[in-house]
C-alpha cells in the first residue's frame, strides 16, 4: 500500500508561520525580553520543582494561577483609582498568546463569520481565521501606521463583523490605540473586540477597565514579552465571564501544564522584581530611537510604545543581510505588504543594542 489520502482541501495554500529565527550571536528579531526572569523568580521555580508530581495531571483551568492574576490587575485598577475588580471568572489562561488566538477564532470566527483586521498587525490574526475557514475583512492603517478610526467604525456599522482585533501597541508598527476610540469602537458593534497587550508592560497602562462595561471586549496579556518567558508558553484573556465560558467550551483542557503554573505562579508573586528590566528596556527605547533617527536621513524611524522599533529604509533586505552577516538578527519585513523596506528591531540589553546602532552606522555609511 503505502498510499496517503489527502489532506482537507483549505490546507492547500496554508503556509506554516514562520517566525524567521535563525542562529545569531546577537537576537533582536522575535520582540523577546533580552534577560530571563529575575533570581527571585528562578529560586522560587526550582524550590517548586523539588518533589514536583509530574505524574499528575494539571489543573485543567489553573485556578491559582487565575486568582493571582486577578489579584494583580486588582492592584493596577486600584492604583488609577478604578473600584472594578476582577475574579478568576474574568481570567482564562492558555498555552500562551498563540492558543488564546486561535481559541477566539474557533469561538467568534468560523465558516459563514467575517474577521476584521487592521493591517498591517500580527500575521497570526489572518492565519486562524484562515485555517478555521473564517473570512478576512483586512482594512489598512494610514500611511502614518496609525489607525484610520473613521474607517473602522464604519466598516463595523455594516453589522456582518463577527471579531475584531486592535493591537496596542501594534506590532510591528509601535502605536498604541486610544481609550476614547476604544470606546467608540465598542458601542459601534456587538463583534467580540480583542485588545491585544502583549507589549502593554512597555507602554503608558492597559485599558482593562473598559471590560467592566463592555461585555464585547477582550484584553489578551502575554508572558512571553515583559515577563521574559517566550520559552514557557503562558497567556491569558481578561473578560467578563459569559466570554470566559465560551473559551472553555473550545480550547484543550490540559493545555497549561503544570510546570507552566508553577511558573506563571512565580512570575506573578514577584512581578515587580520584572519593572527594573522593563524600565531599562524603555529607557534603551528611547536611545535607539534618538540615535538611529541622527545616524541617518535615509531612514524613517517609526515612534515606539514596545519593545521594539520600526524602521524604513531603501534596501532594507541588503541591510538585513549585512547585519546578519555581523552576526546582528533583526526582522526583515522589507518584502511584506504594507511593509515595504522596514525592518523591526527588537530592543535588547544596551550592549546589544550598541552593537546594533555601530554595524548600522557602518553598513549605512558604505
Ligand atoms: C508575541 C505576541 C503575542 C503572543 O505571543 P505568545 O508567545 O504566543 O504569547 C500576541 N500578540 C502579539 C501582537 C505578539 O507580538
Amino acid at each position: 500500500m503505502g498510499a496517503l489520502r489527502k489532506s482537507q482541501d483549505a490546507l492547500d495554500d496554508i503556509v506554516p508561520y514562520d517566525p524567521k529565527y535563525l542562529p545569531a550571536k546577537i537576537l533582536l528579531s522575535a520582540n523577546e525580553n533580552p534577560c530571563s526572569v529575575p533570581s527571585v523568580v528562578e529560586e522560587e521555580i526550582i524550590a517548586g520543582m523539588k518533589g514536583f508530581a509530574f505524574n499528575r495531571y494539571p489543573d485543567p483551568l489553573a485556578n491559582e494561577l487565575r486568582d493571582l492574576i486577578a489579584e494583580r490587575e486588582n492592584r493596577a485598577l486600584a492604583a488609577r483609582g478604578s473600584k472594578f475588580a476582577l475574579t478568576r471568572d474574568n481570567v482564562l489562561v492558555g498555552n500562551a498568546g498563540d492558543e488564546l488566538l486561535f481559541d477566539f477564532a474557533l469561538a467568534w470566527g468560523g465558516p459563514g463569520r467575517t474577521l476584521l483586521n487592521v493591517v498591517p498587525t500580527f500575521s497570526v490574526y489572518a492565519a486562524n481565521a484562515e485555517l478555521t475557514g473564517t473570512r478576512v475583512v483586512s482594512l489598512p492603517r494610514k500611511a502614518d501606521y496609525s489607525l484610520d478610526e473613521q474607517a473602522i467604525l464604519d466598516r463595523v456599522s455594516k453589522g456582518d463583523i463577527d471579531q475584531v482585533v486592535i493591537t496596542s501597541p501594534n506590532n510591528p508598527t509601535g502605536d498604541v490605540v486610544s481609550e476614547d476610540f476604544m470606546v467608540r469602537l465598542l458601542n459601534a458593534t456587538d463583534a467580540l473586540v480583542m485588545l491585544d497587550e502583549a507589549y502593554v508592560e512597555f507602554a503608558e497602562g492597559s485599558l482593562v477597565r473598559l471590560v467592566e462595561e463592555h461585555e464585547n471586549l477582550l484584553v489578551l496579556r502575554t508572558f512571553s514579552k515583559a515577563f521574559s518567558c517566550a520559552g514557557v508558553r503562558l497567556g491569558y484573556i481578561l473578560a467578563q465571564p459569559s466570554v470566559i465560558t465560551e473559551f472553555i467550551k473550545v480550547r484543550q483542557p490540559y493545555s497549561v501544564d503544570a510546570v507552566s503554573q508553577l511558573i506563571g505562579r512565580a512570575v506573578v508573586r514577584n512581578s515587580d522584581a520584572f519593572t527594573p528590566g522593563i524600565e531599562a528596556i524603555k529607557a534603551q527605547r528611547a536611545v535607539v530611537i534618538e540615535e538611529l533617527r541622527s545616524l541617518s536621513d535615509i531612514m524613517d524611524v517609526y515612534d515606539s510604545h514596545a519593545n521594539f522599533v520600526l524602521v524604513r529604509m531603501p534596501d532594507a533586505g541588503e541591510v538585513w543581510q549585512k547585519l546578519y552577516e555581523r552576526g546582528i538578527l533583526v526582522r526583515d519585513f522589507s518584502r511584506s505588504r504594507g511593509l515595504e523596506g522596514c525592518l523591526r528591531l527588537t530592543i535588547g540589553t544596551k550592549e546589544e543594542n550598541q552593537a546594533l546602532l555601530e554595524a548600522l552606522r557602518d553598513i549605512l555609511a558604505d
